[in-house]
């Protein structure tokens, strides 16, 4: 609980209707996207400007009040649940977007800026900003850049962290620095930019983005392929990444997750197939001919049962509605769903495949999937119930054989959702113990009295 007077500063800085503090308004601050975490904070603050953020962890920092920065909470690692309760320090309201530059191929943004608002604003003037987390009607631009996010269009066009020029950061203690610019090349001392791109909140409160845009591909071409058993799919994926194509988008979707979108919104999909490809070309129309009619040859080669080809945008436009309906699909299915996000070379996505085949059978549980193939990154999902502990020991227990199963082959840990609360407890596995010390160490320079999203990627101890 906070002091009455803590609440009463807090209310100075951003105003009597930019904190709440109702039973009801900290509850819809206490979840995040997943199924298993949840915890109330002790007040909600909602800034608009940077002055404000600043203030407010000040005020934080000397009283060693836990703060957790929040964006959209569609994260699904834990990673904007206040675990310590304090404050959330949400920043839906700093939603400007303040410049696009289209002739430096820029765009300046608040953090709140929700990714969609974005992306339209962008199409208006022929630009296209490619990482494109399929949460894109909801998260925001801040968020994406806490968790380097990504999505389908990474395969070709590379992850936020390759779109980030320039960051306005507020640190533990108040201070508002400024790090990178406009320009697309700058190597002017460390690259720390990238320290605070993927850092979850737990570095400093990320207040204003300066990204890079593309100009937008004139044309695209979406195709779908139908495959018999998930292994050939996976094949598929690595015949077209070793023929020297590079399609814009490479995703998989399972039997199960096809099953469950099919019943929710029916649209015709080969509810029959195993697993399913989707793939889109894009670039010049000459270029997307030529790639699309090659990635159709490897994919029949690859002993796809089936191949569509979409005649039109709106028939593209419903394969990828599909697509971006994949989360919602597994997360409704039961009370509790464990959804990971491991990634492996390219190269061994069948022999993780077969591996998740062999786990699934092993304990029990149904695995189902769905991912970025051309990634390597898949999302597998187990289903459970946390209120059944047996059941749920088993299901963590399955899932800690996935991510181990996914370091055997040289995998990580976590492609794009990061490690928030959900990973914590395999990071040392996963990570060279020097680089993980340095890490410790970095954050408590940055922050020394811990308030910065405590309880997060870091176990407990501190250095
Ligand atoms: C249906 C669905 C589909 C998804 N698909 C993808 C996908 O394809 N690819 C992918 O990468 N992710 C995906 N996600 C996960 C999620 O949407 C992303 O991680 C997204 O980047 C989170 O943005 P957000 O605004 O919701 O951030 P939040 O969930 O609010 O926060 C995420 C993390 O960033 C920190 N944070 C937020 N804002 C700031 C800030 N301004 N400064 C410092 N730290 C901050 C928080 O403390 C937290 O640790 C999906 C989630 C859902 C529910």
């Amino acid at each position: 609980m906070l002091e009455k007077k803590i609440i009463t500063q807090l209310r100075n800085v951003v105003g009597k209707d930019a904190v709440l503090t109702s039973r009801e308004d900290l509850n819809a601050y206490s979840y995040d996207g997943t199924t298993t975490w949840t915890h109330a904070p002790d007040v909600v603050v909602l800034p608009t400007t940077a002055e404000q953020v600043s203030q407010i962890l000040k005020l934080a920092d000397e009283s060693k009040i836990p703060v957790t920065p929040r964006g959209a909470g569609t994260n699904v690692s834990g990673g904007s649940i206040p675990i310590k309760g304090g404050i959330v320090l949400c920043t839906t309201r700093m939603n400007k977007i303040l410049d696009i530059n289209k002739t430096n191929l820029t765009a300046t943004v608040e953090p709140g800026v929700v990714l969609q608002d974005f992306n339209i604003a962008l199409a208006k003037q022929g630009l296209f900003y490619p990482p494109d987390p399929q949460s894109f009607l909801g998260c925001t631009i801040g968020g994406t850049v806490a968790e380097n996010a990504g999505g389908p269009y990474c395969v070709k066009y590379g992850v936020t962290k390759q779109y980030v020029l320039g960051l306005e950061v507020v640190l533990a203690n108040g201070y508002i620095m400024n790090l990178g610019g406009v320009t697309v090349k700058n190597r002017t001392g460390y690259e720390l930019i990238m320290l605070f791109t993927g850092s979850e909140g737990t570095l400093g409160l990320i207040t204003k983005i300066t990204l890079r845009l593309i100009p937008m591909p004139p044309a695209n071409k979406t195709m779908m392929a139908v495959f018999d058993d998930m292994a050939v799919g996976g094949q598929a994926v690595s015949n077209i990444m070793a023929s020297g194509v590079v399609p814009a988008k490479i995703e998989f979707v399972d039997n199960f997750v096809l099953r469950r979108i099919e019943e929710m919104t029916p649209m015709g999909l080969p509810v029959d197939a195993k697993a399913l490809l989707l793939l889109q070309a894009d670039g010049s129309p000459a270029a997307v001919e030529a790639e699309s009619k090659q990635i159709v040859d490897i994919l029949k080669k690859s002993g796809a049962k089936e191949i569509k080809v979409a005649k039109d945008a709106s028939e593209a436009a419903m394969y990828w509605k599909m697509r971006s309906a994949g989360f919602a699909a597994t997360f409704g299915a039961a009370h509790t769903v464990m959804a990971e996000d491991v990634a492996v070379p390219r190269d061994k996505l069948v022999e993780f495949i077969r591996k998740l085949d062999e786990i699934s059978e092993r304990t029990g549980f149904f695995i189902c999937y769905l991912g970025h193939a051309g990634d390597g990154n898949l999302h597998p999902s187990i289903f459970t119930d946390i209120r059944n502990k047996e059941e749920f020991a088993r299901a963590q227990k399955a899932m800690e054989e996935i991510f181990e199963a996914a370091l055997s082959l040289g995998g990580v840990l976590s492609g794009e959702h990061g490690i928030g609360l959900e990973k914590q407890r395999f990071l040392k596995k996963a990570m060279d113990p020097v680089a993980l010390n340095l890490m410790r160490k970095i954050k408590t320079i940055l922050d020394p009295n811990h308030i910065l999203n405590p309880g997060k990627i870091w176990e407990e101890e501190r250095v």
